[in-house]
């Protein structure tokens, strides 16, 4: 895969399409990103047919073969993803069904360009694969592209990148050189985060935040995911919560529920962190960000904490402690009060 990197590189773009023999060009968006593709399909000029702008969150089977329509329609020949993780998601469910190649131009922090992981939802359900062909073939991040992106979304969205690196560093195929780069990126997120919180527009902060998030797609995309993970694509999928706020509130408390499992990956988190504890650390970055901590908060009900529990614990992903029905409810419920970790 090809990456460049830096502030203002969206100018490459019409040459690195030409270098992937791309033609005819789709760009994609979420809605409310409908305008600033418009300005890079302009961009592109001649290169690029046309706009598909209803990339939702979930990869959502339907949108994919609306999606697909105007593929075959507009006789396409290679897509550009502008945005989060939701439009990455769509390009590569478009070439894992065409073998069209890919551009992704990411805006937010979730890491997917770096990942031949797709999740895609169909009748409520979200299906997982992992296969080398949805993997986009070059990626462009551009830190002006992030300026805009609002405050409260880059606090959950650069939590949602922490929560890649943290689980590589306790994964069970985990490697010195991926924890290196999780370390780095926790490091360098949390640095960057309160800064951007604090001034949208500060570009070293920014900077800091697209590396460590680069960072953490690589180690989401290299080792395997474990118990936060799970919960929150369980919480996703099943009960339509929001991806990057269950990501925030859910890491402090799986980081809890496995400390005593991976003691070394703890310390590794909470010095990056520059905290005592790795839980209580992230807990208090998300505070100090002013994310929600509360699962309550982000739209869940009570009443399907027991479901949530039950489908967790269905087929597990490997985790470093073995996982208890009674803990994780405890776990569930603490989030979803927002309590601190325990
Ligand atoms: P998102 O893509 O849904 O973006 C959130 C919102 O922010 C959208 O409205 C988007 O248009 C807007 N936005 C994005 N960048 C912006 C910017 N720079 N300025 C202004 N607004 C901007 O959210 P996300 O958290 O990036 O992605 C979540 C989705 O990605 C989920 O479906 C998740 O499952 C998936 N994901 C997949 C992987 C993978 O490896 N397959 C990894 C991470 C996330």
């Amino acid at each position: 895969m090809r990456v460049v990197f830096g502030d203002g590189t969206l100018a490459q773009l019409p040459e690195e399409a030409e270098r992937l023999g791309m033609g005819r060009i789709l760009v994609l968006s979420t809605p409310e990103q409908k305008d600033q593709a418009a300005d890079i399909a302009a961009r592109l000029g001649t290169l690029a047919v046309g706009l598909f702008d209803r990339a939702t969150m979930h990869t959502p089977v339907d949108i994919t073969e609306q999606a697909l329509a105007v593929v075959q329609s507009l006789n396409v020949d290679g897509v550009v993803s502008v945005g989060g993780g939701s439009t990455t998601g769509l390009g590569k469910a478009i070439a894992l069904r065409t073998d069209l190649p890919q551009i992704a131009v990411p805006t937010t922090y979730a890491g997917s360009e770096m990942t031949p992981i797709l999740g895609e939802t169909k009748n409520g359900e979200k299906i997982t694969l992992r296969t080398p062909k949805v993997l986009p073939e070059t990626t462009i991040y551009d830190v002006s592209l992030t300026l805009s992106l609002p405050p409260a979304i880059s606090a959950t969205s650069g939590m949602n990148a922490i929560a890649h690196a943290v689980e590589a560093l306790y994964a069970e195929e985990r490697n010195p050189i991926i924890s290196l780069m999780a370390e780095e990126a926790i490091k360098a997120l949390a640095k960057a985060l309160p800064i951007i919180v604090a001034d949208p527009h500060d570009r070293d902060a920014r900077h800091q935040a697209l590396y460590g998030a680069w960072l953490c797609g690589i180690a989401l995309g290299s080792v395997g995911m474990a118990l936060h993970h799970k919960l929150c694509h369980v919480l996703g999928g099943s009960f339509n919560l929001p991806h990057a706020p269950t990501h925030t509130v859910v890491l402090p408390h799986a980081v809890a529920y496995n400390a005593a499992g991976a003691p070394e990956a703890m310390r590794r988190i909470a010095s990056a962190l520059g905290a005592e504890n790795a839980a209580q650390g992230l807990y208090d970055l998300s505070r100090r960000l002013g994310a929600p901590l509360s699962l309550a908060e982000i739209g869940m009900r009570e009443a399907d904490i027991e479901q949530a529990v039950t489908q967790a614990a269905a087929r597990p992903y490997p985790n470093p402690r073995p996982l208890e029905t009674a803990a994780l409810r405890r776990l569930l419920q603490n989030a979803f009060a927002g309590k601190p970790p325990q």
